[in-house]
C-alpha cells in the first residue's frame, strides 16, 4: 500500500445508497456460499473486522448450524497511537474481549464458533505474510470456505491478509471469498478500482442489521477517540453507520 486513503469521513453512506450498480448487486444465498458439510472461517485482520464486514453472514451461518472459524489474526493494539487513555497493553487485552461480548451478542455459542488467535502486531502484517499464510494452511480443511479481507481494500494488514488467506485456501484446496470493508471508505460509487463483476449481496433482514449494530457498540475502544491528544474515534457514527447496510458484499 502506498498513501493510506483511509483519511477523513470518506464517501458518505447517501452516496452509496444512490449508487444503482450497488442496489443491483447479485443475490447470494448463505447457504448456497457456505454448503452443509462446509465450515466457514472468518479471517480479521483486527478484533471488529469480523463484525464491521461480515457480521451478518456470521448470523445467518449461525442459523444454518455451519460450523465456524474465526481467525484474529492481530489484537488491535495499534488503533491509539500515542494515547495513555488506550495504551498497548490495554488495547491487547480489551480488544478481544471486545470481539468476544460481540459475537455473543450476534448469538455465537462456543459449540459452533471456535476462535485462534494468531497474535500479530498490529499493521505489521504485511513483514509476517508468510508465517500467517504458515499458520493458516495449518488450520485449514480442503471443503472450508474462507472469507477474508479483500486484497486492495487500503489497509496494509487488510490486504495483507487477504493475500496469505487466499494463498493458503489455494495450497489446500479450499475456497476463499474476499470481503470489503474499508472499501466504503475510500472507494466511490461505480469506482472502476472495485471488482464489481465478482461481488455479490448477502441480504440482512432488519433484525440482523439490529443486532449486528448492537454486535458494533461492544467495540468500545474503536466508538471512543483520545480527547487528550486529539486522536478521533477509528469508528465515528457516520463510518459506524455506512458499515451497517441491509446486506454485506463479497466478491467470489
Ligand atoms: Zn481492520
Amino acid at each position: 500500500m502506498n498513501a493510506n486513503p483511509i483519511v477523513g469521513h470518506g464517501t458518505p453512506l447517501a452516496a452509496w445508497q444512490a449508487c444503482p450498480l450497488l442496489a443491483q448487486l447479485p443475490r447470494i444465498e448463505v447457504d448456497r456460499l457456505v454448503p452443509t458439510g462446509a465450515r466457514a472461517v472468518i479471517v480479521a485482520p483486527h478484533p471488529d473486522d469480523e463484525v464491521l464486514g461480515s457480521g451478518g453472514l456470521l448470523q445467518h451461518l449461525i442459523t444454518l448450524g455451519r460450523p465456524v472459524l474465526l481467525v484474529a489474526v492481530t489484537d488491535g493494539t495499534a488503533s491509539h497511537p500515542g494515547s495513555q487513555r488506550w495504551p498497548v497493553a490495554r488495547l491487547g487485552t480489551e480488544r478481544p474481549l471486545e470481539s468476544a461480548e460481540a459475537l455473543r451478542r450476534l448469538g455465537a455459542d462456543t459449540e459452533q464458533l471456535s476462535w485462534l488467535r494468531v497474535g500479530l502486531d498490529d499493521s505489521q502484517v504485511p513483514a509476517a505474510r508468510t508465517q500467517l499464510q504458515a499458520f493458516l494452511q495449518a488450520h485449514l480443511q480442503p471443503d472450508d470456505v474462507v472469507f477474508a479481507t479483500w486484497r486492495h481494500d487500503g489497509h496494509c494488514d487488510h490486504e495483507a491478509v487477504g493475500e496469505a488467506s487466499r494463498a493458503a485456501a489455494e495450497a489446500v484446496g479450499a475456497c476463499c471469498h474476499e470481503v470489503p470493508i474499508w472499501t466504503w471508505h475510500w472507494a466511490r460509487p461505480q469506482d472502476p478500482r472495485v471488482p464489481w463483476q465478482r461481488a455479490r449481496k448477502i441480504a440482512l433482514s432488519p433484525a440482523m442489521v439490529a443486532r449486528k449494530r448492537h454486535a458494533a457498540q461492544a467495540f468500545t475502544s474503536q466508538l471512543e477517540g483520545d480527547a487528550a491528544i486529539g486522536l478521533a474515534p477509528v469508528l465515528p457514527p457516520d463510518v459506524l453507520e455506512r458499515l451497517l447496510q441491509p446486506f454485506e458484499v463479497v466478491f467470489l
